[in-house]
């Protein structure tokens, strides 16, 4: 936590929980990533927070964009980001939303399949497109599943086809799963990107990028490894796959830009026993799985919790949020600990939540309001 931060939240009288980031935060992690990896430029991945003040603090710093809506592209476009700095990297478009950005001037598009193809040649007609390939995400701790991608071979016909149908076939883009904690998931990836730009070039198509995505990590409960051996895996990975023709490279950070330089505070609801003699605590907070906490999903991301007692002998506890819904329990599984001292009314602090989480609020379950956010 940062001492901006403290001070923000010491000072605050805020009777709902709110999300506080601290953009100097976002910018020490922006320029960390570019002189890690000065060859890669930057697409910050908007959905991660699309609050107008990181927006404009990137937009300053000279990062570039993905985005995945018409609802994006504008808000990035009004805080002064060029359409050359936008990248339409979602796979899945409306015909009339790929027309849309075209006309705004967006020239750079995702797309996994044939259908999704056929409606960029028509709809931004000579775009520069890269193709998705299907990664498995081992490792990730909010894996992507098979969603996104296609496979290598499929990969490789598409872009044969782009070509056919006039766009600019160039390149070819994966994401390794968010979250991902496994470094040699990189190398795996880039060797079969390689792999298909060597059969491209037999085919007369010469890609001219790899689009390495996100997956750079936030500090949650378990550690993670540097930034810096994310960087020196990229690196090895492309001059090993690559050797001394090396493709233009685009990394698309959402999580890693943004996680640890947001903080929620929210507080102790309620705190209760199923029985007499259980030892477990239920610890009901006013924050859950609709106000935010959406990644807590299968209690996939275990965030670091701070409470006024921690020093102190702990106990075992489920976490849980406050609406009527029993899927609003947060943590039941994952082992979680907190201060036997722990009272009805206490202030906690969700540690590196500036990640997927005010958007990710509903609009008002039980008659919650969403998760309020600053920016400092
Ligand atoms: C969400 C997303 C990202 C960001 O992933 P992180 O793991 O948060 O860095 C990057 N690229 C694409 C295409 C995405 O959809």
């Amino acid at each position: 936590m940062t001492p901006k931060i403290q001070k923000f939240l010491a000072e605050a009288k805020d009777r709902e929980p709110f999300l506080v980031v601290d953009v100097d935060v976002v910018e020490h992690n922006y320029r960390e990533l570019r002189r890690l990896l000065p060859l890669a430029s930057v697409f910050y991945a908007t959905k991660a927070n699309p609050a107008v003040e990181i927006i404009q603090r990137l937009e300053k710093l000279g990062s570039n964009f993905d985005v995945a809506s018409p609802g994006e592209i504008e808000l990035c476009m009004n805080q002064g980001v060029t359409a050359d700095r936008i990248s339409y990297g979602s796979t899945i478009k409306k015909k009339a939303d790929i027309a849309w950005a075209y006309e705004r001037g967006v020239r750079l598009y995702a797309f996994d399949s044939d259908a999704e193809l056929e409606k960029l040649a028509t709809a931004a007609p000579g775009s520069r497109v890269f193709c998705r390939v299907l990664m498995e995400c081992e490792g990730a701790e909010w894996p992507l599943s098979k969603k996104f991608g296609c496979s290598p071979r499929m990969a490789a016909d598409l872009l044969v086809k782009a070509r056919d149908l006039g766009l600019d076939p160039y390149g070819i883009s994966f994401h390794v799963g968010s979250q991902q904690t496994d470094l040699n998931q990189w190398d795996k990836a880039v060797a079969q990107v390689a792999q298909m730009f060597t059969l491209l070039h037999e085919a007369d198509v010469d890609l001219r990028m790899v689009n390495l995505g996100g997956g750079f990590p936030a500090r949650y409960r378990s550690d993670v490894p540097a930034l810096e051996a994310y960087a020196a895996a990229i690196s090895q990975a492309m001059t090993k796959h690559f050797g001394n023709q090396l493709p233009e490279m685009i990394i698309e950070p959402g999580r890693g830009l943004v996680g640890d330089a947001g903080v929620i505070q929210a507080e102790v609801v309620l705190i209760s026993k199923k029985d007499y003699d259980d030892d477990r605590r239920w610890v009901y907070l006013d924050i859950g799985k609709f106000s935010g906490l959406a990644e807590t999903m299968d209690e996939a991301i275990k965030y670091r919790i701070v409470t006024p007692h921690d020093g102190g002998p702990t106990g075992p506890v489920s976490i849980a949020g406050p609406t009527c819904d029993s899927v609003d329990t947060l943590y039941e599984k994952a082992d979680y600990q907190m201060p036997l001292a722990l009272q009805v009314g206490d202030k906690i602090q969700i540690l590196s939540a500036g990640a997927y989480t005010t958007t990710y609020s509903s609009v008002g379950f039980n008659g919650f309001p969403p998760l309020k956010s600053y920016c400092i």
